[in-house]
């Protein structure tokens, strides 16, 4: 069996950050959120190794939430001595954090591969050089290229994260962006739709009928044709929309396409898209076998899918198939017993 992959999440607020992306308001909550001590963090990791169920586990601790490359050396240093204790003890197998894409340079690069990092994901958010320049992420598509080869070189994983629906995005520029991803070597992914938060500059351009969110069913049509692609090329979608719990609670949403089951709903559209492409036998009755990771998004997000199925046929019968990957799926008839 495969081991499951548990991230001890350790948020580290940007209060420092110098950049304005459009879409964040860290610079309007700056002062609010407090960078944990070292004993806090440490109390975290604790706490989660504790509810994590015992069996073929890989765990890894993970620094969020900020620049962590762009926050001073000191702290990093402590940062990844005090996660060291755990790898050397044997409760984790490894290291990740997020960062900028221009937060990456050899110096950096070796003090992580020193303190045990395994894995490093850039928020790149869009590979369109007109997309970076509207929400003012100040990098260029040339910077995740540089970087992402650089991180590769001494051996990391890497990640490289999507926002989708950003001032001045398409579908056509997004499916770019992914086949960019694909191309720069990343070994995963998350996608998150761009949301109108409060106290940013997009709010305003919002607010003034400036910038237009995409509708929920856009975002959930995009995402799906993304993760197919990404699923194609190898690249692991680790996350698809944000928590509910964790991201949104106290950043104050004001519009967008959230939705607290956002991947169901992206998954239930990318079997929709996929039956699409099916031949479909004359019959009254059906079986689809699916992979068993992927039945309940199969059937889809309120049986949206099996819904549709029994349109045209009177019985739909979805069932697992251990040796079934992905989007794979077998279509046959249910014979009448005789
Ligand atoms: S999204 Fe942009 S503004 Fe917000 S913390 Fe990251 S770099 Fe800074």
């Amino acid at each position: 069996m495969m081991a499951k992959h548990f991230n001890i999440p350790l948020f580290l607020p940007e209060l420092a950050c110098p950049f304005r992306c459009s879409y964040c308001n860290q610079a309007a909550i700056s002062g609010q959120l407090k960078t944990p001590s070292l004993e806090e963090m440490r109390a975290t990791i604790e706490s989660h190794l504790q509810s994590i169920p015992i069996g073929e586990n890989h765990i890894e601790i993970a620094f969020f939430g900020g620049n962590f490359t762009g926050l001073p050396e000191k702290f990093q240093i402590q940062c990844l001595e005090m996660a060291g204790e755990f790898l050397q003890k044997n409760q984790i197998n490894g290291i990740r954090l997020s960062t900028r894409p221009d937060y990456i340079n050899k110096a950096k690069l070796e003090l992580l591969k020193k303190f045990g990092v395994t894995t490093i994901e850039l928020g790149a958010q869009s590979l369109d050089e007109v997309v970076l320049e509207e929400c003012g992420r100040d990098h260029t598509v040339a910077d995740v290229y540089s970087s992402a080869s650089l991180i590769k070189s001494y051996g990391f994983r890497l990640g490289l994260q999507m926002m989708i629906g950003l001032p001045g995005d398409s579908l056509e520029k997004a499916l770019k962006t992914a086949g960019r991803i694909i191309e720069a070597g990343a070994e995963e992914t998350r996608i998150y739709p761009c949301l109108v938060i409060s106290e940013t500059a997009l709010e305003q351009d919002f607010r003034a009928g400036k910038y237009i969110p995409l509708s929920l069913d856009e975002a959930v049509f995009w995402s799906a044709q993304l993760v197919e692609d990404f699923d194609s090329a190898g690249v692991k979608v680790i996350r698809i929309g944000l928590h509910p719990s964790e991201e949104l609670n106290n950043n104050g949403f004001v519009a967008g396409p959230y939705h607290p089951s956002f991947k169901e709903l992206v998954m239930t559209e990318a079997w929709r898209l996929h039956f699409e492409k099916q031949d479909w036998p004359e019959a009254n009755e059906i079986q689809i076998e699916v992979p068993a990771s992927e039945r309940n998004f199969a059937i889809g997000y309120g049986a949206k899918n099996k819904k549709k199925l029994l349109t045209r046929y009177k019985k739909v019968k979805f069932v697992a198939n251990p040796s079934l990957q992905k989007r794979e799926c077998i279509i046959s008839q249910i014979l009448p017993c005789s």
